[in-house]
């Protein structure tokens, strides 16, 4: 594959299908408005859980976690390799806990279809459950273990996917202040805000949750919205029993880290583009926290932050190329599943640059699918 594309935003997908891009042969620059990774993807617990995460039915959405799920011991390496830069990735497996009687058919049925889309799971109670993870309630009345679901500490993955960039020849530019499409009908063309005018073939989108900006000038309807999420992190000192699995139930998650903290999260909140944290909001993490974990009554969280997940309104991220303009690519909307998502998204987007069909099923994350919007006063040149 020849030619350039500028990808805009250094978020782990930006950085994900930079990399992908570059190792197929294209040159690749990057511009970030800020610091690379100092969005959602710097902020994030870093689960990869496809089972826990779609708990009604084997759609696409759950399809294409699935599926980034059984790329990441291999591409979650090559990023190692490539960039020299080590991180945490535990194959821990998880626990999804019930707490009344009444939850257990709910976890049954899961099971029933997980496991024919290679979960592995289980079903475990009374002692087996304790067994497995010493320090969980005794109210807890059964969990569904999924052994093949796994975790990353995400700021280090992704600022090794950034090395990983940095070292294979991706030009990154950080720090631009606003960025905007000047042109982009034939050859693409942005503007920084210090006036910088960067120019390419082919332009790709991965602004996260600031991807709507870009609904007016390419005249398509983007309803992608930022959701924050509140989270908090414990220090776990050695003489506590460590968490063995990542631990969900309905309310949240907790997941032990190698760096001696535990990370629990998360709100869901409509606050616009704030990041700032609240007491009510880390208040109703702690109080659930205590609940499943009941050593998390005697502490209180060390560390607590925020990040805006992009959601799209039919939850599902937009993967492609746009059918009005076919040097324009999205990658955007991975709401609470972008970490996971690094992966295939990345392989989709290579693909779809280089022309090869994506497969049907993945029509469900067109990006055009909304239609399109009044292209207002904007041109296109
Ligand atoms: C609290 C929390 C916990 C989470 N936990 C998990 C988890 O356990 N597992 C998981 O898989 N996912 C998780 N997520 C979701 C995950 O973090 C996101 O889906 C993912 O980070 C989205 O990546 P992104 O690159 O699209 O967005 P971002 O990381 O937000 O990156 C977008 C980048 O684009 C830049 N940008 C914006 N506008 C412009 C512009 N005009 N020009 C240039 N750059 C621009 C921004 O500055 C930003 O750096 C969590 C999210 C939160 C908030």
């Amino acid at each position: 594959m020849s030619g350039d594309i500028i990808v805009m935003g250094g978020g782990i997908i930006g950085l994900s299908c930079a990399l992908e891009l570059r190792r197929r042969g294209l040159h690749v620059t990057l511009l970030e408005k800020g610091p690379c990774g100092g969005q959602a993807s710097g902020a994030a617990a870093g689960m990869l859980a496809p089972y826990s995460e779609n708990i009604e039915s084997p759609d696409e959405f759950f399809r294409l976690c699935r599926e980034s799920l059984s790329l990441y011991p291999q591409w979650q390496q090559a990023v190692k390799d490539i960039s020299g830069v080590s991180f945490e990735y535990a194959e821990t497996g998880s626990l999804y806990v019930a707490r009344h009687e009444a939850d257990l058919l709910a976890l049954e049925s899961r099971l029933e279809w997980q496991r024919s889309w290679g979960s592995g799971g289980e079903i475990l109670t009374g002692s087996a459950l304790f067994d497995a993870e010493p320090g969980l309630t005794r109210e807890a009345v059964a969990a569904l273990r999924t052994p093949v679901e796994s975790h990353v500490y995400a700021p280090d993955l992704t600022e090794a996917v950034k090395r990983a960039c940095l070292a294979s020849g991706v030009q990154i530019q950080e720090h631009l202040g606003r960025i905007e499409l000047a042109e982009w009908r034939e050859r693409v063309a942005l503007r920084a805000q210090n006036s910088e005018r960067f120019e390419a073939d082919r332009l790709l989108i991965s602004t996260g949750a600031w991807v709507q900006e870009m609904s007016e000038p390419l005249g398509i309807r983007i309803p992608v919205h930022p959701i924050r999420g509140q989270i908090c992190a414990y220090t776990w000192n050695e003489e506590r029993e460590p968490l063995r699995h990542l631990v969900f139930t309905s309310q949240g998650y907790l997941v032990q880290k190698a760096n001696g903290t535990l990370v629990c999260g998360a709100s869901e909140d409509i606050a616009g583009f704030d990041t700032s944290v609240t007491d009510k909001g880390i208040r109703r993490l702690t109080e659930w926290n205590k609940q499943v974990l009941p050593v998390l009554g005697e502490v209180q969280p060390f560390h607590r932050w925020a990040g805006l997940r992009p959601a799209v309104l039919d939850g599902r991220p937009l993967i492609g190329r746009l059918n009005n303009a076919g040097h324009i690519f999205v990658a955007a909307g991975h709401y609470r599943n972008g970490i996971l998502l690094s992966p295939v998204t990345a392989a989709l987007i290579a693909d779809s640059v280089e022309g090869k069909p994506l497969p049907e099923w993945c029509g469900a994350f067109r990006p055009n699918r909304f239609g399109e919007v009044q292209a207002g006063a904007f041109s296109g040149k």
